[in-house]
């Protein structure tokens, strides 16, 4: 499989500051280890995504909330900080998945691996919260929309729930939004009662693992509830919220996955359905686990 590989050192830009756990060592961290498979992969840049294509997801007077808050460099609450590069960095983090669309509609690639910071699930339409800005997963599907791919199907395997994803498509048939996640954990939300209404009761699907939980409860998931979703629901293409959070190592979360079972999980969801895959990176916080645990991902991308 041609698989793209995006990033760009402009996403160190976002200055979360001292001791916070979403830095640009993460990244550092992941395009360090991803080096050596380079000659295997297409690289590629991301854009800077035009107010309009944010606009797919975010009203405008939020977009331009949001660069207010960066020029000034503002802290939107506890978690969610920003520095003054930080707009300009979060529109390329959008344009990561845009390029995966383009690239894929031009058949340079059939996957497509974004790591970019900041992360997008937890941010809603109106509201960034949980280190992130601009919704860059659900940007991304509404942009594969737009290019004919109708149907598109999220899997989010971060071990926080996706609440700004869920919350953009709840009423939407669609898009499709399947969450794996700890209990308990930010941001609270992510009831495996929340399925959805009017339009798009039915085309959400939740599923809290418990603290604890290791790699074959996690998989048992994937093999057995994900699929008869995916086949039912027959996307044109698949989209994922890569958070790495799930590590056993991560010292946001309680999961005890390896990167093993990080490996298994992603070949799971790989095996589901021969549409193209674009790959978006959420959490994950402990660099070493982070970065082997992307690298895995791009491998069982590759076969
Ligand atoms: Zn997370």
């Amino acid at each position: 499989m041609k698989v793209g590989y995006i990033s760009d050192d402009i996403y160190l830009k976002h200055d979360t500051g001292a001791g916070h756990p979403e830095s640009k060592e993460r990244l550092i961290a992941i395009n360090k280890e991803i080096k050596t498979l380079e000659d295997s992969l297409v690289l590629l840049e991301p854009i800077k995504a035009s107010p309009k294509i944010v606009s797919l997801v975010h009203p405008h007077q939020y977009v331009s909330h949001i660069q207010e808050c960066c020029e000034d460099g503002l802290e939107i609450d506890n978690d969610t900080i920003t520095s003054i590069e930080s707009y300009e960095v979060a529109l390329k983090a959008v344009g990561a998945g845009i390029v995966a669309v383009d690239a894929i509609v031009d058949k340079k690639i059939d996957r497509a691996f974004a790591a970019v910071r900041p992360p997008g699930h937890h941010a809603s339409k109106q509201k960034a919260m949980g280190f992130c800005l601009f919704n860059n997963i659900a940007i991304t599907a509404r942009y594969a929309q737009e290019k004919g791919f109708e149907k598109v199907f999220i899997i989010d395997f971060d071990v926080h729930h996706g609440n700004g994803t869920q919350d953009i498509f709840y009423d939407d048939d669609s898009v499709f939004y399947f969450s794996t996640h700890e209990e308990m954990s930010f941001p609270g939300t992510g009831s495996m009662k929340d399925i959805g209404v009017e339009d798009g009761l039915g085309f959400n699907y939740n599923h809290r693992l418990a603290s604890g939980s290791e790699d074959e409860d996690i998989l048992k998931v994937y093999k057995e509830k994900l699929p008869p979703l995916v086949e039912e629901f027959n996307p044109d293409i698949i989209l994922v919220s890569a958070g790495y959070d799930i590590h056993e190592r991560d010292p946001l979360a309680g999961l005890n996955i390896t990167t093993e079972g990080i490996r298994r999980l992603v070949s799971e969801i790989l095996t589901l359905k021969d549409t193209p895959y674009i790959f978006m990176l959420e959490g994950g916080y402990k660099t070493r686990a982070l970065a082997q645990s992307v690298r895995v991902t791009v491998e069982e991308m590759m076969k």
